[in-house]
Formats: structure tokens, sequence, C-alpha cells
């Protein structure tokens, strides 16, 4: 027998969408069979029934009414799945056989483009990788709501990948088929990205090859290849609003690597993964959706040219300074809808006339906007105005056009204005005319057939009629009074007359509404063009909003403009921690200097917990990002170097969030900026070494100073309880202490939060304790212990270190020779050797580690077992 036709035509479609829902149109409903509908019963909480298909076994089937699909689509987007759209595309009334159906669209969650499926303040981005070699990356992302796409070259190792991954919204990733297992689960499991595939054999539709038009580099055109072709792939429609794609060179920005912004908490705090508590937090105050988005991207990326730095400042300033119209700035730009968004759905042919008229509304406010902008003193605010284009042209279009309060649907008419279009008025004119004569026969009719509760009315399926009540069915002239419908207790009835008005009126009135929705489509088609234009103005938009916003929390929270000076140096004066300070509410927070330059370029910071060691670190690294985005910093004064990176390690015992407090990660996160940073660079090390036993923590803490003073030479900040570290600033010239103590006020323990010169008193944990209040006799105990401590162990600790260098070149030469000498060894050995080699440190887990070494010393004792 054979399934039947139509369960034929669902499995070929399926097939061409494996790894969607497919919601295959059927009358009212959206279906879905086999397993599909048992995944999606289970997913949506619908009910699975089944249905008779040709076969004996009856087929899975569940559904949900086409006109609420939207929810149930949206709910398996947010859970990362794909749903293919399957549409009747032919009329089944007059279809010989099974409909035809076609799949329309395909809905992922990197190309949402409408509704609710959309956070109005974040992007939503699709990004495509390929992989060259281990080093080498093209990566590509694109906001199908916007249509900004961007494409990059990645150069330096998988990792950094997975920071711009991180570093955004991505929610979707296209790869090509043949990518690596091991990558494809990092990119699944580790950044809960949906993933898609294209074939190596990409062919990009003609009309997209324009968005190439300014990638050169080969690696990146293919990755946008990729990118655009799976775009077309899923929208199979015009795609208008795409800008082309931009080459950001990433050595244009400074890098904040994935682990750096989780720490300094840069968007999202990191107890509770939400804007509150972040940097992000403090310094938006943008009021446009638009605004909201770029500030977001500025803090992705922080600037490294000065040149572009001091603009952005001196555009702040301007604002700064000028309250007033700053304030009025801020008033306007609230009533500017998204111009962004509405391109890219005025590109997709889904905007209404309600869209339209706030459209208008938006460009009627850029003349005000404009005009607020001449009046800043600051030159680089009047050249923005310049810049900005009101588009007289769109928005006299729209002004004579859409009408005042349109409804939300562009099928049933009354969106046009009168005067508009002549032809239109002339409909609505005998539609209004008749309207007016009917009213006029109703008086009519009411005198000459006496009776007062005639009267005239229209209903859809009946068209025009008089209603007379049983009553007076008596009065009714039957010779001009046609019977149309009987009611309970009325009858209706037709006249030639109101027949021959009604045929008018309703022609006009369907000829109307017809002309309506084309002239509708015209004027949409008219916007589309100015889709560029509009683009362009809505980029310029969020910059102001952005600026301001940089003014105005400047100036809430006493924020200070940076200079830059020549050398690289910092000099901050009375430094504060733009978020603790917002978070504290009663007390105040207690600023503090920071000096760092060529000579002193490292700071060791001792204290006892909770004395302010780790906000002191974050707050400079918080305030160089502020600075490179170009908002003012919370200082007094604040003499600043360019930066073009940062690197922080939070130690094992302070990291809440990772879970993993191991101290692996630890020294994998301290390599990662060993290898990467440079004398421009700034490291944050706080209390690094937490994570072992105190003297390999010592040691390796040590040595890691060291390795940066002698090598890196990069801007660190390093906080530390192994108090026996201060004394290595007798030999690393580029080392100061410096160190936060608590005291003792009226009898209670307080942290005064300031930080001093030199380090800490020795004894500062016992001193706490003794604050604190323990017994004196605990307390002179403890402090014997500590001598006798310190001159057994320490000593010993010195002694190691003396010989260390020897022994770590001892080591080194011992393993380049076997290693030398194993490559001569048999098949089995060398297989080790491969194995050991292609493990990516970097990337593994602890777990993984463990369990790669577990797995090499069974092979090992295998081999020496045959031996
Ligand atoms: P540590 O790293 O030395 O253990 P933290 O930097 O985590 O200490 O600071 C602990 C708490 O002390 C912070 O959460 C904050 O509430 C407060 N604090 C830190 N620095 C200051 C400061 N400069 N002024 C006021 N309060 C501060
Ligand atoms: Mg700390």
């Amino acid at each position: 027998m054979g399934y039947t036709p139509m369960i034929k035509q669902y499995l070929q479609i399926k097939a061409e969408y494996k790894d969607s829902f497919l919601f295959f149109r059927l009358g009212d409903f959206y279906e879905m069979f086999f397993d599909d509908a048992k995944k999606a019963a289970e997913e949506l909480e619908i009910t699975l029934t089944s249905r008779d298909g040709g076969m004996d076994e009856r087929i899975p089937m569940c559904g949900v009414p086409h006109h609420s699909a939207e929810n149930y689509i949206r709910s398996l987007i947010e859970k990362g799945y794909k749903v293919a759209i399957c549409e009747q595309v032919e009329d089944p009334k007059t279809a010989k056989g099974v409909v035809k159906r076609e799949v329309v669209q395909l809905i992922t969650p990197g190309t949402v483009m409408e509704g609710k499926m959309l956070e109005d303040k974040e992007n939503n981005y699709l990004a495509a990788l390929h992989v060259m070699d281990e080093q080498t990356y093209g990566f590509a992302y694109t906001d199908m709501s916007t249509g900004d796409t961007s494409v990059m070259r990645i150069e330096s190792s998988w990792s950094a990948v997975l920071s711009e991954i991180y570093n955004r919204p991505i929610k979707e990733i296209v790869v090509d088929e043949t990518i690596d297992t091991d990558l494809k689960n990092d990119l699944t499991d580790k950044m809960q990205l949906t993933l898609s595939t294209v074939s190596e054999h990409i062919q990009l539709p003609h009309e997209m090859t324009p968005l190439l038009a300014d990638v050169e580099d080969v690696l990146l055109q293919h990755v946008c290849k990729q990118l655009f072709q799976y775009v077309y792939h899923t929208q199979k429609r015009s795609i208008d609003h795409l800008k082309k794609a931009q080459v950001i060179e990433l050595k244009k920005y400074m890098t904040l690597d994935m682990y750096s912004k989780r720490n300094l908490e840069i968007t999202h705090s990191m107890m509770r993964n939400e804007k509150f508590g972040s940097l992000l937090w403090v310094i938006d105050r943008t009021v446009t959706a638009m605004g909201s988005r770029k500030l977001k991207k500025w803090l992705e990326r922080p600037l490294l040219s000065r040149h572009h730095i001091e603009k952005r400042l001196d555009m702040v300033t301007g604002f700064y300074d000028q309250f007033m119209e700053r304030e009025s700035i801020r008033e306007s730009l609230r009533s500017i809808y998204d111009l962004e968004r509405l391109s890219g759905r005025v590109s997709f042919g889904n905007v209404n006339a309600r869209d339209l008229l706030q459209l208008q509304n938006s460009l009627s406010k850029i003349p005000l906007i404009k005009q607020l902008l001449k009046e800043f003193n600051q030159q680089s605010l009047q050249d923005m105005a310049d810049k900005l284009d009101p588009l007289e042209g769109l928005k006299k279009l729209l002004e004579n056009s859409i009408k005042e309060d349109p409804p939300i649907s562009i099928t049933e008419g009354n969106i046009l204005k009168d005067g508009y279009n002549e032809k239109l008025d002339e409909y609505r004119h005998i539609s209004r005319n008749g309207k007016d004569w009917i009213a006029a026969l109703e008086r009519k009719e009411k005198e000459t057939t006496n009776i007062k509760s005639l009267k005239i009315g229209y209903n859809k399926v009946f068209g025009y009629f008089i209603e007379v009540t049983r009553a007076n069915l008596h009065l009714v002239p039957d010779a001009r009074y046609e019977r149309k419908q009987t009611l309970t207790n009325a009858e209706r009835f037709i006249t030639d007359e109101l027949k021959e008005k009604e045929s008018l009126i309703l022609e006009a009135d369907e000829k109307s509404v017809d002309l309506e929705y084309q002239l509708f489509l015209i004027i949409r088609d008219k916007v589309k063009e100015y889709i560029p234009a509009l683009q362009k103005l809505a980029d310029l938009v969020s910059e102001v909003d952005v600026l301001q916003s940089f003014a105005t929390v400047s100036e809430e929270n006493n924020y200070v403009r940076p200079t830059f000076a020549n050398n690289h140096q910092v000099k901050l004066e009375q430094s504060r921690h733009p978020v603790i300070e917002k978070v504290m509410k009663d007390e105040s927070f207690v600023p503090n200097d920071i000096q760092l330059d060529e000579d002193k370029f490292m700071l060791l910071i001792t204290g006892p917990n909770m004395s302010g060691k780790s906000t002191y670190m974050r707050q400079l690294a918080l305030t160089i990002v502020m600075a490179q985005v170009g908002c003012f910093v919370p200082a007094k004064k604040a003499e600043l170097a360019i930066f073009d990176q940062i690197f922080t390690r939070i130690g094992a015992a302070d990291d809440l969030v990772s879970g993993q407090s191991t101290f692996m990660v630890e020294m994998l996160e301290a390599n990662h900026a060993i290898h990467h940073a440079t004398d421009k660079s700034l490291i944050l090390l706080d209390e690094i070494g937490r994570g072992t036993s105190t003297y390999d923590g010592m040691a390796l803490a040590q040595s890691i100073m060291e390795y940066i003073h002698d090598q890196i030479k990069a801007k660190t900040l390093f906080s530390t309880h192994y108090h026996e570290l201060t004394s290595l600033e007798e030999r690393l010239q580029g080392l100061k202490n410096i160190h936060v103590r608590a005291e003792e006020i009226n009898g209670d323990v307080i942290f005064l939060h300031q930080i001093h010169q030199g380090a800490a008193d020795e004894s500062y944990g016992i001193h706490v304790a003794q604050l604190a209040g323990l017994p004196s006799d605990l307390i002179e105990r403890a402090n014997q212990i500590l001598t006798q401590l310190e001159t057994k162990n320490v000593g010993n600790y010195e002694a190691k270190q003396q010989l260390e260098p020897a022994n770590q070149a001892e080591q080194m030469t011992l393993f380049v020779e076997e290693e030398r000498s194993l490559t001569k060894q048999p098949k089995e050995e060398e297989n080790l050797i491969a194995m050991i080699n292609k493990c990516d440190v970097l990337e593994m887990t602890p777990m993984d580690a463990m369990n790669k070494l577990y797995e090499l010393q069974k092979k090992v004792r295998g081999m020496k077992g045959r031996k």
C-alpha cells in the first residue's frame, strides 16, 4: 500500500529540513507528524494524537492553530530549535490532487526578525565561522533585524573565537559540514549556540553579491558567503535592508577576553547574570532602543585610536557642558522610533500604517535635534548636526498619505488621507454621499409609511435593508417593499431604489479598500528606497543617544574627562569604582589614588580580606574601559594611557560563578594572559595561587610576577595573601608594594579601604583577630606559632627559591632531549606523543585533563607490561 499522497509530500519536504520542526499547513492548523510530533508535544505541552497515513500503523500527530502559532514558534525558537513554515501555495478548492505546499520561511534563533521574539534593547545575531587552521578563523555575524554585518579574521587561537562569541548575543552559528567535532561541541555545549551547517560548495545568490563589495580577503569572503547563503536559505524572500559586510580589524580595538569581560562585569553581573550591578547598568542612560544597542556594541570593543577616543570625548564634553540643551535633546530622542529595526521590517514587507505613522513622527523630530545640536559650542556636535538628514521627501510622502489614526490591518482601508489620490477620493465621495442619501431615505420612509421605529441597517451577508418591527408590519407598503429576511420580532425589506444605491455604495467601498491597499504597497515600496538613508540616520541618532548618555552619567556621578599622556603611564587621583559606589547606598565610597608608570609598573597589594583589594584593581580596569569607549571616568583627575588589552584573573576562591574553582583553570587563564600581553596591556591577578597548597601557590605566584616583570612589562596589579611576596620589591625594580589595612575605632574593627604605600603589616591576620576581640591568650599563642613558622618554613622557602632557576633549566633540557630521542621510538610511543600533542590544554576542563592523564597512564602501563 504505502503512505497517502499527502504524507508522501510531507516526507519529501521534511527530508530537506531534517534539523527543524516542520510546521505543515493543513487548513487552519500547522500539523506535525512522526518524531517531530512526539518532540513538539513534549516541548509545547500539547496533545499528541495520531492519524491514518495509509499504512497499518497510525502516524503520531500534533498541531497548533494557525492564528496562534506565533507563541508556539517563539517557544521553540527560545529553546534553540528551528521551525520551517510550510504553507499551502495553491487554492485547495481548485487544486487537483494534493494541494501544493512549500516551505516559505525557516525561522531560526539567529534569524528572527520581528515581534515578540526580539528584545528591544538587545541585538540578535546570527554568526558564521570558517576554520582555516588552528590559528586562523574567519568569523562573521549579522543582526537580521537591523541589517548590520561584521566580519573579521581571528588570528590567534580558538579561545579568541569563543571570546568573540561570548562578547555578544549570538544565538546561532553557521559552520561548514566538515568542522571538527570538538569545536562543534564547544559551540553547542559551552556557548549554547544553535548549530547550522551549509555545504562546502557555496553558491551565493547573485543579488547578494554586492554585500561583499568591501571584503577583499578570500577567507572573509568565504565566511560571508556562508552567512548570507544561510540567510537566503532561511528567508526565501527579499532582504534589501542588509548592509554591506563591514570588515573589523581586531587590532584596532582593545581586546577584552571572555574571562575579563565576565570578571569585570561589563554588561552582566557575575552573581546574578543580569544587567543590574554591571558597568552597563551604571552608564546606560540612553533613551532609545537603538542607542542602548549601540552602547553595548561600543562596550564590546573599546577603541585604541587616541584620535577617535578624543573625538568621542569632545562630543561628551559638549553635552556635559550644556545641561539644558542636552535635556532637550534627550526629550526629543524619546519620541524617536526604532528606525533600524523598522528598516528591516519595511524590507520584509511587514510594516503597517501605524509603523509608517511612527516613522513620520520620528522624522518630524529630526529638524529639532539638528537645531539643538547646532546650539552646542562644541564643533564636533555641530558637525554631527550637519550630517543628520531629516529625509524631507520621505516625511512629506508620509504626511500627505497616512491618516492620523490608522487601523492595524492594511487590508481594510481607512489608512490614507483624503486628497492623497483622486480616484480614492471619488470612491469615498460616492460612498459617503450614498450614506447621506440613505440617512435621508430613512427619514423619508418613516414619514411616508408612518412607522416611527423604521430604520435602515446594513450587514455583510444581506447588505442594506429596511427593518420594520412585527407590530408595524401592517403599515408596510406591499407594492414597493420586497421581503428579504425574517427575524423573531422584525422583518427586513428592500426596495428597488435602495437596491440600486446599495450596489453603487458597496462597489465604491470595495474598490476604495482595494485601491487603498494597492496604494499602501506603493508607498511601502517608496519607503524601501529610503532604507539606506534611514539606516544612516538611525546610526547617527543612536550615536547622539550614547554620547548624551555618557554626558548624563558623567555629570550625575561626578566623573572627569580623562587625558592621555604620551608616555604609557596612569595617574588617577581619587579614583572610584563606578559600580560599587552606586550600589553602596548609605556609606560613601572611599576614593584612592592609582599610579603606574614606566618605572613602577607593577603593584603588589596586600591586606586582609574585605579590605578592598579586588575593588581597587577592578576600578582601574573599569576606568580604562570607560575612557576607551569615550566616557568620562570616576575620579577627581585622570591621566591615562591607552591599553591594548586587559587580562584579569580573579583567584579561585573568589570565582563564585563558574564553579570551577580549581587551580588548573587559574593557571590556564594566567597562561593565557602571559602569552598574549604586551607592555601596553593591563594584567590583574587577584589572589592567584589560592587554589593550591601554600608553597606551590606562592612559588607560582612569584614566578609569574617575575616573568611579567622581566619579559612582558605589562602594567600589572597583583593582590596576594602571601605576605612573603612583598620582599620581592627589593629585587624587582618595577614592582611597588601597597596595602590596605584594618583599623580599630572605638574597639570595632573597621576597614577604611584606604590604600597605603608599602607592604601590609606581616601579622595583619592576627591583628584583625585581636581587633575582633579574640581572647588575649589565644592571640599570644598565635603570635608564637607565627614566629616559629617564619623561622622554619619561610627560611626553607627562600632557600628553595635560590635553587629554582638552575633546577628549571635542567628540567627544560632534559625534556627536550627526551623529546628528541622519543621521536625514534616505536609506533605505540609515537601515538602517545601524538595524543599528548593533540591536547588543546587551554580548552580543556580540569576534568578533561584528569581523564586524559588517566587514559595516558593506562596506555603507558599497558606498554610497560608488554616490554
Ligand atoms: P578584598 O578583595 O580585599 O577582600 P573587596 O575589594 O572584595 O575586598 O572589598 C570588599 C568590600 O568592601 C566591597 O564589597 C565593598 O563593599 C567594600 N569596599 C571595597 N573598597 C571600598 C572603598 N574604596 N570604599 C568603600 N567600600 C569599599
Ligand atoms: Mg578580593
